[in-house]
């Protein structure tokens, strides 16, 4: 039993770490707003305000009061139990504080303001396909996020990009992950040009289908309460890219899209938020404000998303499962098609353009290109002017594909201009602990196919509610993934996964 001192000098820190948590959350219902709600013309005066609001949040973090009271928890914490949660909660306290007190508070509003207005300049410049209104933006925020990884520092034998996947992936770094990222994209370039050769490929046209906008809305949002999304703790709006916000498991909210000639577009973007949104709701409410309380790392969450749109919703039993909804929604539009045509549309491999619309063989191809080319304007071998030309060549040789204009390059996706640096290999990390997942759910519960084809989404979501959501970050997402599984991470799960589930799709047999 820990003594009553620990007891109330750690509430002293919890209540400090409370009140960061409501300025954080401050900010990212503004940020939710300022995509979902916010009319154009309060661009300026929002990125002022959250500016203000990343400034005290950083204050908070860096005060004296912060580190005095932690230093108080861990000077007393000897006495509690190797498996205790305020252990975990010190541990990456302590880790973000030293983070913190790095960055000045003037570079990190800086940071703040300039990301909102390069963001809202993305937005513009996307829509126009003109990088050269981008450019001016990314190139101050990337100064910016140079500057910061100057003062967070790196190990002697890192780089400057491992400082901030650091505020992603805790303990990763270019070198871990490339480890894992390289031999990955060199199995998966032979495994799309192995299942293209076939000439076999699955009949897209299901997903051409023209469903109008109400029809998939009412559509996503009857998946999102089947899947276990419960709208009294959440919500489904409209964004440009779509993202999810959670503030408290009491409030999530996700975003998606619709696109009338496209019906994957909004159903597996909501499928994707969903995953996140039910991690968000499955943290335990009690610990929130605390690490304990808060997502493992941003390989984790996204895990629990490409779980929801790969393992769940890009399987037959999945299409078997709903398909009496999406016929009760979509009636007439849907012609003759059924839950095969869905199955096989979903999975048809191709060489494409855009990350978002990528098959699950070609997806972390469109990684790898981002992981390369961050990782060389963070430490200063590429500049910003030179992107698109650098972005094409690398799509031209690794997917073999032509880039038509920068909306359809390197303006595709909002991070860079969120100031996200270091996010993107998280998505790959997602891919693979999902696989872990999905191949450690089938050994306790049964083949995952027949179990969704029964409509038993509630025993699966317990099942991740239990090794998962409700650990929070305890541990690191890698030692919860060895956790359940036994071994350390790796690829291999996931390479199983895609020749057993797209090899028969494209002509090949399944190597089991
Ligand atoms: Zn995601």
């Amino acid at each position: 039993m820990p003594a009553m001192g620990f007891a109330e000098t750690f509430e002293t820190l919890r209540s400090a770490c409370r009140e960061i948590h409501q300025l954080r959350t401050a900010s990212d219902l503004l940020g939710w707003d300022r995509e979902v709600m916010m009319p154009p013309g309060g661009i300026e005066a929002r990125s002022e305000v959250l500016e203000l609001l990343a400034r005290l949040e950083h204050e908070r973090l860096q005060a004296p009061a912060f580190a005095d009271a932690l230093a108080a928890a861990e000077g007393q914490s000897g006495a509690l139990a190797p498996d205790d949660v305020a252990r975990a909660d010190l541990r990456e306290l302590r880790r973000q504080v030293d983070r913190a007190q790095r960055v000045p508070a003037a570079l990190a509003g800086a940071l703040a303001r300039t990301q909102s207005l390069a963001q809202h300049a993305w937005e513009e410049a996307r829509a126009a396909a003109d990088f050269g209104r981008f450019r001016p933006h990314l190139d101050a925020l990337l100064r910016l996020v140079r500057d910061r990884a100057a003062c967070l520092g790196h190990a002697a034998d890192g780089e400057a990009w491992d400082a901030l996947v650091d505020d992603f992936e805790p303990g990763a770094t270019a070198r871990s992950l490339a480890a894992l990222l390289d031999p990955l994209a060199a199995r998966q370039a032979a495994l799309v040009g192995d299942l293209l050769d076939t000439g076999v490929a699955p009949d897209p046209a299901f997903r051409r289908l023209r469903i109008p906008v109400a029809a998939q809305a009412a559509l996503c949002r009857a998946l999102a309460e089947r899947l276990g999304f419960d709208f009294a703790r959440g919500r489904l709006d409209l964004a440009v890219h779509p993202f999810t916000s959670g503030t408290h498991p009491g409030d999530v909210r996700l975003t998606t899209r619709y696109d009338e000639a496209d019906l994957f577009d909004g159903l597996y973007s909501t499928i994707h938020e969903v995953g996140h949104g039910l991690y968000e709701q499955g943290l335990p409410a009690g610990r929130a404000g605390l690490p304990s309380g808060a997502a493992a790392s941003l390989g984790m969450h996204e895990s629990q998303s490409r779980f929801y749109e790969n393992h769940v919703g890009r399987s037959s039993g999945f299409w078997r499962a709903i398909f009496p909804t999406v016929r009760a929604v979509c009636g007439e539009a849907l012609g003759g098609a059924g839950p095969d045509e869905a199955y096989r549309a979903a999975n048809r491999v191709a060489r494409s353009l855009i990350r978002v619309d990528a098959d699950e063989a070609t997806y972390d191809l469109h990684i790898a290109i981002r992981f390369a080319i961050e990782r060389e304007l963070v430490g200063g071998r590429l500049e910003v002017a030179d992107l698109p030309q650098r972005w094409n060549a690398a799509y031209r040789e690794l997917l073999g594909v032509e880039v038509p204009d920068d909306r359809r390059g390197c303006l595709q996706d909002v991070h860079w201009a969120a100031g996200l640096f270091g996010y993107f290999p998280t998505y790959t990390l997602g891919n693979l602990y999902a696989a872990e997942l999905a191949s450690a759910a089938a050994a306790e519960l049964g083949a995952l196919d027949p179990l969704l084809a029964a409509g038993r989404f509630a025993d699966l979501l317990a099942w991740l509610r239990e090794k998962v959501h409700r650990h929070g970050a305890r541990t690191s997402a890698a030692e919860r993934i060895e956790a359940i599984t036994g071994r350390p991470p790796s690829i291999e799960p996931f390479l199983e996964h895609l020749a057993a589930r797209l090899g028969p799709l494209h002509g090949r047999r399944s190597p089991r």
